[in-house]
């Protein structure tokens, strides 16, 4: 037993040096992508592929190997968050180690070409000068899948990056049910005559007041600023992890809305980071159990929390303290109206709460379809404008910036990636009623601007475990049955028939 323990200790002190390095090369990137001065970015490139390379090879060492391999036959002399660990550092050792070098480099480089081309023929709107290199793009990341290895189509291995576990043939059926209850309450919404009117929200709002308001906000929800910071960048994010949290945000002067519900969503990625248990840190126990639950979390804070009644009744007060005249004449019913404002549009990233699954569900279909071989590249722009009519009522001008190529994902060759955004949803969906069955003044709470206990919920039956859990058992443990869609869809009929009175 000795012995295990101490395979297992050095197993431990070498995954963590690889974590280490992972958070270096995170921070040189939050450098860049906030104060690097633009004449230091070549130096910059050079310092994130040196400290990338190293964390890869850190990772991918034969000593792990053997270590993985020794402990794999001892495995019942290990406690459960030990066992919890060797199963998540074998994955993602056997992930890192099962693409040859070759495969790897011809990847990276092509990427960079079809980055390039997809930025040309986005700009020109121009399909066809982007088709063969997204073509060469999914035959690269197929042949990739082949050495991942899948059960049904390439495209669950690279799923299976993201979403541990997940599959195609999973989120087809999680998909249907959401289309299924979505398409028809987004018909029903755009029938009402209750219209939202947000003119107000096109007046002057200072960035330096919008920045003290989402501070406000941020320590309000349980932000801890002792081990983490807001700043601005271009693109926001959240990046780090337990006790140095960074998250960014931008200003639009003239929509304080995106900044404010910007920083709400980054402080749910913030939160679900701050709340890992330190003595686990640079372990996969103190790391996210994956994407879709850490969009779970911001989801849930941005649009379960922070675009309710009840968390206006209380904050509309302070923006109105921030920005006096800007606000004097708007209610709380006609503020929470606007800042969920629902409107078919073009633009994934400017898609409202209830209308972003049907983009997500789009993009997936047709992923899905290309990679079983049932849809070729050139059908994609003819396949998207159709799915755009079905799904939203409307057709895309252009196949560049409003159409097919809108998102940088495919251009970088990440597939599989697009559903976790909405299993954060739906797993947001079932956290939240299983939540306010414990806590059945919640309500209340919020109006009070106390999200306590909220937050410690969250610590207790999501953030703390880190990988500890795969996904259906996190949500068995914390809302008593696997992932489904009932929860979620329930929310968004609650939350949209009492807004626009249906
Ligand atoms: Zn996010």
């Amino acid at each position: 037993v000795t012995n295990v323990q101490s395979v297992y200790d050095e197993l431990v002190a070498k995954y963590r040096e690889y974590t280490v390095l992972r958070t270096i090369a995170e921070l040189l990137h939050w450098d860049m992508q906030t104060i690097m001065p633009p004449k230091g970015a070549t130096r910059r490139s050079d310092q994130l592929a040196l400290v990338s390379g190293m964390a890869h090879s850190h990772l991918t060492a034969p000593r792990i190997g053997e270590l993985l391999a020794d402990l794999e036959a001892h495995e019942q002399d290990l406690g459960s968050e030990q066992r919890a660990n060797l199963r998540e550092m074998t994955r993602d050792y056997r992930r890192a180690t099962k693409i040859p070098q070759k495969l790897v480099e011809e990847l990276s480089r092509h990427q960079s070409l079809c980055h390039e081309h997809w930025v040309h023929a986005r700009e020109v709107g121009d399909f066809g000068l982007f088709a063969p290199y997204l073509e060469k793009m999914v035959r690269l990341t197929a042949e990739e899948a082949e050495f991942l290895g899948y059960q049904d189509t390439p495209l669950d291995a690279l799923i299976d990056e993201f979403e541990p576990g997940a599959t195609a043939a999973m989120f087809t059926k999680l998909f249907e049910e959401v289309k299924a209850a979505n398409v028809p309450l987004l018909r029903r919404i755009m029938a009402s005559p209750v219209k939202a009117d947000g003119r107000f929200l096109a007046m002057d709002y200072p960035a330096a007041m919008q920045k003290h308001f989402g501070e406000q906000i941020m320590q309000a929800i349980g932000f801890d600023t002792e081990g983490g910071r807001l700043d601005i960048s271009v693109h926001p994010f959240c990046s780090g992890t337990y006790g140095d949290v960074r998250i960014t945000t931008r200003y639009n002067e003239h929509a304080p809305q995106q900044a404010i519900f910007g920083i709400i969503h980054e402080t749910g990625h913030a939160l679900y980071e701050q709340g890992f248990l330190p003595q686990n840190l640079g372990t996969p126990l103190a790391e996210a159990m994956s994407y879709g639950i850490h969009e779970s979390q911001s989801r849930m804070w941005e649009n379960f929390v922070g675009r309710s009644k009840p968390f206006w009744t209380f904050f509309l007060p302070q923006l109105k303290a921030c920005f006096p005249n800007e606000l004097a004449q708007v209610s709380l019913d006609q503020f929470v109206l606007a800042v969920n404002h629902v409107e078919p549009s073009l633009v994934r990233v400017e898609a409202d709460e209830m209308t972003y699954d049907l983009h997500i569900i789009l993009r997936f279909e047709i992923e899905r379809d290309l990679f079983a071989g049932n849809l070729s590249v050139s059908d994609l722009p003819a396949a998207w404008n159709k799915k755009m009519e079905e799904y939203l009522g409307i057709t895309p001008p252009n196949d560049g910036k409003e159409g097919v190529m809108q998102d940088v994902h495919w251009s970088g060759g990440s597939f599989g990636y697009f559903p976790s955004y909405s299993l954060g949803n739906m797993a947001a969906g079932q956290f939240w009623y299983a939540m306010r069955a414990k806590m059945p003044d919640m309500d209340k709470q919020m109006e009070k601007g106390n999200f306590a206990d909220l937050l410690h919920w969250l610590r207790e039956n999501v953030h703390q475990h880190g990988r500890r859990f795969i996904r259906n058992d996190l949500m068995q443990k914390a809302t008593g049955k696997p992932l489904a869609t009932t929860d979620y869809v329930r929310y968004l009929n609650e939350k949209y028939s009492a807004l626009y009175q249906l």
